[in-house]
């Protein structure tokens, strides 16, 4: 974009009020952005951080999430904020954003909807009482809850459902978690690592049901029992289903845009298939120039990292978006990071440590490099584990488990 360009670029719109888009809208300013800037979501909060809906704050130890910025932020920053207000339709012939019966013209738009939980189609979904864990009302309610005594069934051994085990067990529930797969977290960990995880929730008391799917929920108009396969029931007092998250992709999809892989099609920039329009974070299937195909992350860092690159291509740079996935998690005393991304059923396998102690570093090799590396509860080689990841330069296990 030339200059003159960039100074006819006066209105740009944000449509998602959460990580990605209030770090966009952050960003735009501190680059120098001095157009209109309006940042529209449907939470009445101020934009916050989920990552501690399902640890510290579920757990109790505080009340509220960590916020991207102070209300006196986004004034002093002149971005409009359009709180508790839905979008509703992306007219891309006018350029215009339909939300609350208003209508936003953009120059350039930034799509950053995120995902929403997924729910079961099962007999019975139609119940209350299946609670799912996303928002800050979500995990207040839930965690009231989590009391002693409580019985609780999470259906999902995912991210979401390792962690609110976790807290539910620390507040003193007994807990069930119900997992068709043969391991927590298969996918994402493969058979041994996922074994040291189940290993972890038994030694505090869950009752980890693994390789048993859910046929249905009973209840009189609330669920209270879950029903698995072999016809037995689990009664529950609360229900939680943490079954993985649904990219938000209503609107793009209705405006004519490209999806791929449940997510907006964007290219290395972050431009979706319309070069007004951008998407980052949950929602974003990217072209990852670094893996040569398209990537969607539901990662806290890939939704902060994507927020603020894609505001200086918002503003013209052009540059593709290269930084590796990274997560991390928390459950009980166990602390792990994962960096990159692997297919633990394709990939090798090497461990350094001791898995029986929860202390070891695990690398999945490709190609005789390392494609994903996660340390639990060992904390000193973050750097050169992201150098290992980054530069996927050729490695001998005996480096790995001796380094
Ligand atoms: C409980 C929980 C714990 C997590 N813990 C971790 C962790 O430990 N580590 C980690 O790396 N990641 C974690 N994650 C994932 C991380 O929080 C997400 O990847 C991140 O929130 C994605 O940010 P986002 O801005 O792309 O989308 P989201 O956070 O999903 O936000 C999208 C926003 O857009 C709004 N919206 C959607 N449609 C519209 C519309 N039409 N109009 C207006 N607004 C709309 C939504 O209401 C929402 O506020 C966790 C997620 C959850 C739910």
């Amino acid at each position: 974009m030339t200059q003159s360009q960039r100074s006819q670029l006066s209105r740009i719109v944000i449509i998602g009020a959460s990580l990605a888009g209030a770090t966009a809208a952050i960003a735009l300013r501190d680059q120098g952005y001095q157009g209109e800037l309006t940042l529209i979501g449907e939470e009445s909060q101020l934009p916050y951080e989920r990552p501690p809906l399902s640890k510290a704050l579920l757990l109790g130890e505080r009340d509220e999430p960590d916020w991207v910025a102070d209300e006196a932020t986004y004034a002093e920053k002149g971005i409009s904020l359009r709180l508790g207000t839905m979008a509703t339709r992306i007219d891309r012939d006018r350029k215009v954003v339909v939300a609350s019966r208003h209508e936003y013209p953009y120059d350039k738009l930034l799509i950053t909807t995120g995902s929403s939980a997924r729910r079961l189609d099962v007999h019975g979904s139609e119940l209350d009482g299946l609670l799912t864990l996303r928002t800050l009302e979500e995990s207040l309610a839930l965690r009231e809850r989590f009391t002693d005594g409580a019985n609780v069934v999470i259906v999902g051994a995912g991210w979401i459902g390792c962690e609110a085990a976790a807290a539910a067990r620390q507040r003193g529930a007994n807990v069930t978690v119900v997992e068709p797969r043969s391991q927590p977290l298969l996918l994402v960990l493969g058979e041994q690592i996922g074994a040291t995880f189940a290993a972890l929730h038994r030694d505090h008391g869950v009752d980890l049901r693994l390789g048993t799917g859910v046929k249905g929920f009973a209840g009189q108009g609330t669920a209270s029992a879950v029903l698995i396969k072999g016809g037995h029931s689990i009664p529950a007092d609360t229900i939680l289903i943490g079954v993985g998250a649904a990219p938000n992709i209503a609107l793009a999809d209705a405006a004519g845009l490209d999806l791929a892989d449940g997510g907006i099609t964007v290219d290395a920039t972050l431009r979706s298939s319309d070069p007004d329009i951008y998407a980052a974070g949950d929602v974003a299937a990217h072209d990852h120039p670094k893996y040569r195909h398209r990537v969607r992350v539901e990662h806290w860092a890939n939704a902060k990292d994507q927020g603020l690159h894609v505001a200086g291509n918002l503003l013209g740079a052009e540059a593709p978006y290269q930084l590796r996935p990274f997560f991390f998690s928390d459950q009980y005393d166990l602390g792990c990071e994962y960096r990159g991304f692997a297919d633990p059923a394709k990939d090798r396998l090497v461990v350094r440590g001791d898995l029986a102690s929860r202390e070891f570093t695990a690398f999945w090799l490709r190609d005789g490099g390392v494609a994903a590396a996660l340390n639990v509860n060992q904390w000193d080689d973050g750097d050169i584990l992201q150098d290992l990841v980054d530069s996927g330069r050729p490695v001998s296990d005996k480096e790995l488990v001796s380094s």
